[in-house]
């Protein structure tokens, strides 16, 4: 699989991604255009995705109305069992027809689809929640995510337990357990991770260049322009009146890398791993297609891993 390097999802037209005017394709509601005219341009392109899906969401609708003809109490019986489970595999079909499409409101139905599943007691989409949360910038739920999930692995019996603004700053030692090994959480972990170091590396820099006292203005600019991960940029927003900025900055800064260190050298010491940090991340990625869309579209997330990774990959080869 060649990397490939995008900035993000496409968010706007599908074209021209000119963001006023948009109208969603009415068959897959997966793309929009600004215009018919840009509509009619990309038809020859789009067309076979946007059947594709638009033929497995016709399937999940008839899936679906099959289950809403039980009545009520039947629901969570064994007569609806079948009829749900068939409901749960349209529902992934629809997800991977989707997957071909990179774009928010893509990303957005399948996030809504998994979780659908989840609540259908499901117990794999979970692996894949936290990389589509990644991929429209909600971080902070998707750390919140894995933190749930995780706990709920290791008691099964708290299917609610609900995980609010945990800090992803914290030490990742719940992660690093033998007996509960996740490679998506630590996968997903990593690049929570890894977007907040490398914004605040950015902003180190920055500072750097222009002095300690950077006028408020350039500051709001480099938070606009240059921070990728939500948790930086809300930290950033609460700690501005904070006097000692720099040295609590570097802190954060030496205790990211020595975290991403560490779940590396965690992820390298368990067998089936290669201990190339490059075919590692080449098996994760191609075992889970989320999770490699999720990472390429963080520019610089791959070499900023390789980089921390470095020295220990190059010591066992
Ligand atoms: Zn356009
Ligand atoms: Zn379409």
């Amino acid at each position: 699989m060649a990397v490939e390097y995008r900035d993000g999802l496409i968010s706007g037209c599908h074209i021209c991604q000119n963001i006023s005017l948009l109208q969603l394709c009415s068959r897959c509601r997966a793309v929009q255009y600004c215009s018919n005219e840009h509509q009619i341009r990309d038809f020859q392109s789009h067309k076979t995705r946007c059947k594709a899906i638009k033929c497995s969401l016709d399937e999940l609708n008839s899936a679906q109305q099959r289950i809403r003809s039980y009545p009520g109490d039947d629901y969570w019986s064994g007569r609806v069992a079948g009829p749900r489970l068939d409901c749960m595999r349209k529902r992934l079909a629809l997800v991977d027809a989707l997957g071909l499409i990179k774009t928010r409101d893509s990303v957005h139905t399948q996030l809504h689809h998994l979780q659908g599943n989840i609540r259908l007691g499901s117990t794999s989409e979970g692996e894949r929640v936290p990389f589509l949360l990644l991929r429209l910038d909600e971080d902070q739920d998707a750390y919140d995510f894995i933190k749930w999930w995780t706990a709920r692995t290791a008691q099964p019996d708290e299917r609610y337990l609900d995980v609010q603004d945990a800090d992803a700053f914290e030490a990742p030692d719940f992660l690093l357990k033998e007996e509960s090994f996740s490679p998506s959480a630590l996968s997903a972990t990593l690049l929570i991770k890894i977007k907040m170091l490398q914004d605040l590396e950015a902003l180190e820099a920055s500072i750097a260049l222009i002095g300690p006292k950077v006028p408020q203005e350039i500051l709001d600019n480099i938070q606009v322009n240059v921070l990728r991960s939500p948790i930086i940029r809300s930290r950033i927003l609460l700690s501005r009146t904070s006097s000692n900025g720099g040295e609590t900055m570097r802190n954060a800064v030496e205790e990211l890398q020595s975290q991403i260190h560490r779940i590396s050298v965690f992820i390298s010491d368990i067998d089936w791993i290669p201990a190339d940090a490059r075919e590692w991340a080449k098996r994760i990625w191609t075992l889970m297609p989320d999770t490699y869309d999720a990472w390429i579209e963080v520019p610089g997330s791959i070499e900023t891993f390789k980089r921390l990774m470095g020295k220990d990959a190059e010591g066992r080869l």
